[in-house]
């Protein structure tokens, strides 16, 4: 139909009840043919990448515009530059990393040639949600090329404008029989899940999570879950809070609050909190201005869904700065709750929005005590002048990530793993991380046909003089 952005779907009594067999059986067959193989396809390959990002920036701003009013510098950075920096990182190592890596050996094996091959896969699935959507099918997706892989791509269907322009260009710019992009939602993600994969790479929320994995399980696929959570932020007591709240309030509104390594909660003292919020008023009137619906650099809620949601959070402790919503534009002020309590909605889901509660601690045994009583998150957050409280959070906490006195920016380090642990996921990417999660660590020993002799000493019949060797 004209206007609407192809589905990957093939007829589906062709190809028997599942729509997507003959696109997941096409790449397959792409795939046995070795061509994803040679460096030269995946640079060519990468290569193009690199030009969808050059010449379809403005259509990929415009779409985040259009689907979440993602401010442009916003968008800029996290769904171009940071995509095109794991590009041209990608390229500029795959090289070595795609050479054999030879290992120690034993006394037998003094004469043979042991050493690792980082193998393709095979047919991956990139499963994307709609937050950045752009950046979290296309970073996996260099790593899956650069590994040597045949891919599908599936974005979500709810940040509609990113999904027709996937969908619409960046096949054009793909070896076509190697890359597909298909639509939809969960009906069609289920369907195609049903089919067999060598790899999935899936980011989303835990619940989603937990189907893709059940789904994985019936053809025993490997597979990586980049989830969310609620990332924890402890404040401590002598910190320079206009710094603290200004580096707080970036992190908790940049994409207006849609982000999975956001801070999702603080933790403090009360006496902290006293300090600490006409700090965080300062630094949002500061940003946005006196009405944030009016500054052009903050974003709206994605969906009315969404918006109902995070809406619903705000009837959980006070509303001590912001609060105001309108739902027609699906705007949620930047807002500050406080005396939550940790049975109430803010406190037990992912807030996923523009707003921060507080939840006040005695100190930073409790705050690590509250921590480690809920699922680990994404990323654990300290804000302290003192090192040593830092090292104590770090060490007494599990979480995918640490950050210590700012937000977000450990995401940001190509030579950092990027992943969950527990609910929060599974697996990690980015950098030569992507690579390694793409690919096979196969194990070969390419053994000589020589020293029989010494060989025989493990054949049957076992004597007494073998058994005493
Ligand atoms: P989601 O799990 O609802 O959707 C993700 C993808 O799964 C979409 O493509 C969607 O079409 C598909 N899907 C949804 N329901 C499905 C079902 N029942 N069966 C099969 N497929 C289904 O996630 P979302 O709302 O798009 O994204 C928000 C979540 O993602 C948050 O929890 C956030 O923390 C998490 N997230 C994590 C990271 C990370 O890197 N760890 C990054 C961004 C977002």
């Amino acid at each position: 139909t004209p206007g609407k952005a192809p589905t990957g779907k093939t007829d589906s009594k062709a190809a028997g009840m599942n729509p997507y067999v003959g696109l997941v059986s096409s790449l397959r067959a792409a795939w046995l043919t070795g061509k994803t193989r040679t460096a030269e396809h995946r640079v060519s390959q990468l290569e193009a990448l690199g030009r969808f990002l050059d010449d379809k920036k403005q259509p990929i701003l415009d779409a985040m515009a259009s689907d979440m009013r993602k401010p442009r510098l916003e968008a800029e950075l996290s769904e171009v530059m940071l995509v095109k920096n794991e590009v041209n990182y990608a390229l500029n190592n795959l090289s070595s990393w795609m050479k054999d890596e030879f290992v120690v050996k034993n006394l037998v094996t003094q004469l043979d040639t042991a050493f690792i091959r980082k193998e393709p896969h095979g047919v991956v699935l990139i499963i994307g949600p709609w937050n950045y959507p752009l950046h979290l099918i296309l970073v996996p997706l260099v790593g899956a090329i650069a590994a040597g892989n045949c891919v599908i791509i599936k974005p979500s269907e709810i940040s509609s404008s990113a999904e027709k322009l996937v969908a619409e260009v960046l096949p054009s710019y793909l070896d076509k029989d190697c890359f597909a992009v298909v639509t939809g939602g969960p009906v069609e993600t289920t369907q195609l899940l049903e089919n067999k994969f060598d790899y999935i790479f899936f980011t989303g929320n835990p619940q989603v999570g937990k189907i893709v994995m059940a789904a994985a399980a019936t053809h025993l696929t490997p597979l990586t879950l980049e989830l969310g959570g609620k990332n924890p932020c402890y404040v401590a007591d002598e910190s320079d809070m206009q710094n603290v709240a200004n580096r707080l309030v970036w992190g908790r509104c940049f994409n207006a609050g849609q982000t999975c390594v956001a801070p999702d909660y603080v933790l403090c003292s009360a006496e902290t909190q006293e300090k600490l919020l006409p700090a965080l008023r300062h630094a949002i009137t500061q940003f946005f201005g006196p009405d944030p619906r009016e500054s052009p650099d903050f974003a709206r809620i994605i969906s009315d869904k969404q918006f109902q949601r995070i809406r619903a959070l705000l009837g959980s402790g006070r509303v001590a700065i912001g609060g105001q919503t309108d739902e027609k534009e699906r705007y949620i002020a930047p807002t500050v709750l406080v005396d939550v309590q940790p049975s109430e909605p803010a406190m037990q889901e992912e807030i996923f929005g523009p707003v921060l509660p507080i939840v006040t601690v005695p100190n930073v045994d409790e705050a690590i005590a509250f921590i480690n009583s809920r699922e680990r998150p994404l990323v654990v957050y300290v804000f302290a002048a003192d090192s040593k409280l830092v090292h104590r959070v770090l060490e007494r906490t599990s979480s995918g990530g640490f950050g210590a006195n700012d937000p977000i920016m450990q995401m940001t380090l190509l030579s950092l793993p990027f992943g969950g642990i527990g609910n929060s996921g599974l697996g990690s990417y980015h950098g030569k991380f992507s690579f390694d999660t793409f690919s096979h660590h196969r194990a070969c020993l390419l053994r000589s046909m020589g020293l029989e002799t010494m060989n025989s000493l493990r054949y049957p019949p076992y004597s007494e003089r073998k058994m005493g060797l």
